[in-house]
């Protein structure tokens, strides 16, 4: 197969949807950019997405579809549901990144040192189970996000009464159940229960 024959080849297929694992082109002709690895002396596509051929710089890359909008990134704003609080931690299922509600199944931790620039002495005066948080990624490792509330627009965005689980209204005495009395604590945003998700 000529030079000639393999670059025409390529040029059809930029653009084109990508699978993991699919030819692209070979490494005579092109160099692996992003989204791509090489086997053997020709360039794969590492995820799904667009290819597209850079004929110029003879770079070949793979513009993933689904990374960039559905998988929280460090710096992210995020949105998700407290499942689980103990003294120091809360996790959370991250239900939204952005203003897209992502697919999959993404778990954040909150420790009680990223609450508030302030001393927080027990992750139960912040959130309870069943809470809706609103928060940012620091960091990520292994697909566990961390996340901190340190941010008047960051932290508990509608909160649920722990005794009868109705929604909390926002007192001056702190957080109050219509329905039951109770009054608890949360760190919650400035826009408390009047955010959209
Ligand atoms: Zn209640």
């Amino acid at each position: 197969m000529s030079l000639k024959q393999s670059s025409q080849r390529s040029e059809r297929k930029a653009g084109q949807f990508v699978l993991p694992g699919e030819r692209l082109a070979v490494i005579e002709e092109f160099a692996p950019d992003a989204g791509t690895y090489v086997k053997e002396g020709v360039i794969h596509s590492a995820v799904v997405g667009q290819v597209s051929f850079d004929t110029q710089n003879k770079r070949v890359s793979v513009h993933s579809l689904i990374h960039e909008a559905l998988v929280p990134k460090v710096g992210s704003t995020v949105l998700g549901q407290v499942t689980s609080v103990q003294s120091e931690n809360a996790s959370v299922r991250i239900f939204k990144v952005a203003d897209k509600v992502i697919s999959g199944a993404f778990s954040g931790v909150l420790h009680v040192s990223d609450v508030q620039p302030d001393y927080v002495e027990s992750m139960f005066d912040v959130c309870q189970p069943g809470d809706v948080i609103r928060a940012t990624v620091i960091s990520e490792k292994n697909q566990a996000y961390h996340l901190s509330t340190k941010d008047k627009n960051l932290g508990v965005v509608y909160a649920f009464c722990s005794r009868c689980g109705y929604m909390l209204e926002l007192k001056r005495q702190g957080m109050h159940c219509p329905r039951c009395g109770k009054i608890e604590r949360r760190k919650m945003v400035l826009d408390y229960g009047k955010a959209m998700f």
